[in-house]
């Protein structure tokens, strides 16, 4: 492939002189679970989105998890509450709710931006209705002036799911007075799954929240359940960050911005090549940076993407689909009750993915935007 999907080896090759370094002090110092690494990594995060506390932990799973876990805990939520979420989302938002004995109410998205309708949420709220995860699908962030009224109005939790949208910020406001994606709402799951913005060397994530008693109990029930040494306060589990990942990221992190602004470009040369009338195209939005581009999504007609697909792998360039099935058409979740979910069910069969990340320059994606224009499928 001349233009691969997202060539891993790739994205870290710049570090490698920097991750070495990280990887060697950590073998030095002896310090294996938790410490100075974890920490500082963590008041990283804190800097980076403005969010008083943030917890590593061991993936992006994980993190959404604990956060549900620690609210029902906390008595916030209990057994059968229902956690309305966007039916176009990875599996993991929705793994996460059921996860902790809640019931997922899956609401339809907008086609624009793919992400929650928030004009159809106040049909979905019943009396358990108990929080809304809202999440910023392929990087761009989900939120609105909507989303917040509807949750003050209704005593809602906002959890983000923040996996693939580090570093993206909104003109909206969020409920503590930040636009930084991770620091919205109530609390935000962070993934460094390997291909995300910033990936680690391995499976990382962070819980971030303004709430310092969901803070407390995160680590607490990340870590066993304990709040001190031998002493547990929960059931908990080991759902730990380790400081090698740590010591990866925090060489990472601070070329985040950079990272997006190349993704930026590589999706505005695509917009700015790509012509055809039966290949729709991602919104570019005029707001500064709502949207990371974790993922540039085109939409072809259903009956010819695998040919499209196909016809591209010919060219040397990789694709792929996120998600060619939604979570409620999973079968782990045959048993779902959900109202008609038309768009994200009509788009599950049309999205395909072009490659975004570092690994092709600007200059490629507007090589491959011309092959696109010109490709009979
Ligand atoms: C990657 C991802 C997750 C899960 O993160 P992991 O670190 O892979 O567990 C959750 N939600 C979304 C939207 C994701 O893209």
């Amino acid at each position: 492939m001349k233009y691969p999907f997202l060539d891993l080896g790739k994205v870290n090759e710049p570090y490698m002189d920097e991750l070495v370094a990280a990887a060697t002090r950590v073998i030095r110092s002896g310090r294996y679970i938790g410490g100075g690494e974890v920490e500082a990594l963590e008041a990283d995060l804190c800097g980076l989105t403005g969010v008083p506390y943030a917890i590593g932990v061991s993936n992006g799973l994980d993190a959404l998890r604990l956060i549900l876990r620690a609210y029902k805990e906390m008595g916030v939520l209990r057994d059968g509450d229902e956690i309305i979420y966007p039916a176009n989302t990875y599996i993991a938002s929705v793994l996460a709710i059921s996860d902790a004995g809640l019931v997922p109410v899956a609401v339809d998205i907008d086609e624009q931006t793919m992400n929650i309708d928030t004009s159809l949420i106040e049909n979905a709220l019943t009396d358990r209705t108990r929080a809304i995860m809202t999440v910023h699908l392929y990087g761009r962030v989900a939120w609105d002036e909507r989303l917040v009224e509807i949750a003050r109005a209704n005593g809602l939790k906002l959890i983000e799911d923040c996996a693939q949208a580090l570093g993206a910020r909104t003109l909206s406001h969020g409920l503590h007075d930040s636009h930084h994606a991770g620091a919205l709402g109530d609390a935000a799951g962070i993934s460094f799954y390997p291909t995300k913005n910033v990936g680690a060397l391995g499976d990382a994530g962070a819980v971030l929240t303004h709430d310092e008693e969901l803070a407390r109990t995160v680590r607490a029930l990340a870590n066993y359940g304990s709040d001190r040494r031998y002493h547990n306060i929960y059931c908990g589990f080991n759902c730990r960050l380790d400081p090698i990942q740590a010591a990866m990221l925090r060489v990472k992190l601070p070329h985040l911005a950079d990272e997006n602004a190349d993704r930026f470009a590589r999706a505005l040369a695509y917009a700015r090549t790509i012509d055809r009338p039966d290949i729709i195209l991602p919104k570019m939005s005029r707001e500064v940076n709502d949207n990371v581009w974790h993922q540039y999504v085109v939409r072809v007609p259903a009956e010819r993407r695998e040919n499209f697909m196909k016809c591209l792998a010919e060219n040397g360039i990789g694709t792929d689909i996120h998600y060619a099935v939604p979570p409620h058409l999973q079968p782990c979740y045959s048993g779902m009750v959900h109202a008609p979910l038309p768009v994200t069910e009509r788009v599950a069969d049309e999205i395909v993915s072009l490659p975004i990340g570092t690994g092709i320059s600007v200059a490629d994606a507007a090589e491959i935007g011309r092959v696109i224009n010109g490709l009979e499928f």
